[in-house]
């Protein structure tokens, strides 16, 4: 069993280090396959040796070794938690389906990541996510769930947010959410069905006000601050994806 978990940090800490660079190179339109790992300052190439998840961050002490430029704390953070996340999701049974449901879900967190990450630091949720992560959620879907589960599910998050921001520009002339926001929406309504995606949406809303609030509170953002809303949307769709008990617990809370 430790031999496998061994194996599972490894391969979810390999797919860490590739996530860095998507992390990186989608928002700044930059294919993902070439040009391959090079220091972004002195453009030197990163042998596999110096691009070895977690261990060559140590080794290189955090820095380019031709220009010492220092590499950001967040690529060995990345691998290692992704590393934790692989051996989190390990499935009881090693059948086909096991290992199927395994890989299906340990790239819909992946997927929510990249999403997470990027909406921070860009405020952007790309196309290409997106439309990777309705894809997966698909495919489960179409093997767990009905048509008509999935397909309401995809119509009530593209439309009640696209609607409900539609008339906030015409009452107040200013975009609630963006498209990007919308799409995610959509996606996540056909895993997560017609009832799971309202609670997305009012939970995320919910807690974005909150803190939006809490923010302004401190003197941290004005109300013109554009506020990456994705996060929240993410936050909430991770405990219903991942942790369904747990969240059917807490929506007992408000449900009847
Ligand atoms: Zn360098």
């Amino acid at each position: 069993m430790i031999t496998l978990k061994i194996l599972a940090f490894i391969f979810g800490s390999m797919i860490g280090s590739f996530l860095n660079a998507v992390i990186y190179r989608v928002p700044r339109k930059i294919n993902i396959a070439v040009p391959r790992s090079h220091c972004t300052k002195c453009k030197k190439q990163i042998y596999w040796y110096e691009n070895i998840p977690v261990l060559s961050y140590i080794f290189l002490r955090g820095k380019c070794s031709k220009c010492k430029a220092p590499y950001s704390v967040q690529y060995p953070l990345i691998e290692a938690f992704v590393g934790l996340v692989a051996i989190f999701l390990m499935p009881r049974t090693y059948d086909s389906m096991a290992l199927m449901y395994y890989f299906l879900y340990f790239s819909i967190f992946c997927a929510l990541l990249c999403h997470f990450i990027i909406d921070i630091k860009h405020q952007i949720l790309p196309d290409s996510i997106n439309i990777y992560l309705a894809l997966i959620f698909f495919c489960i879907a179409f093997i767990k769930y009905t048509p008509i589960y999935y397909l309401s599910g995809a119509a009530i998050g593209f439309l009640f947010p696209y609607l409900v921001t539609l008339a906030f520009y015409h009452l107040k002339g200013q975009q609630g959410l963006g498209g990007g926001d919308i799409k995610l929406f959509a996606a996540l309504g056909i895993i997560l069905g017609p009832v799971g995606i309202i609670n997305n949406i009012f939970l995320s809303c919910f807690f974005g006000a909150i803190f939006s609030l809490v923010m302004m509170g401190l003197g941290k953002m004005s109300r013109t601050t554009k506020l990456a809303f994705g996060p929240f949307i993410i936050i909430v769709a991770v405990f219903q994806i991942f942790f369904p008990a747990l969240f059917k617990q807490f929506s007992s809370l408000w449900s009847i």
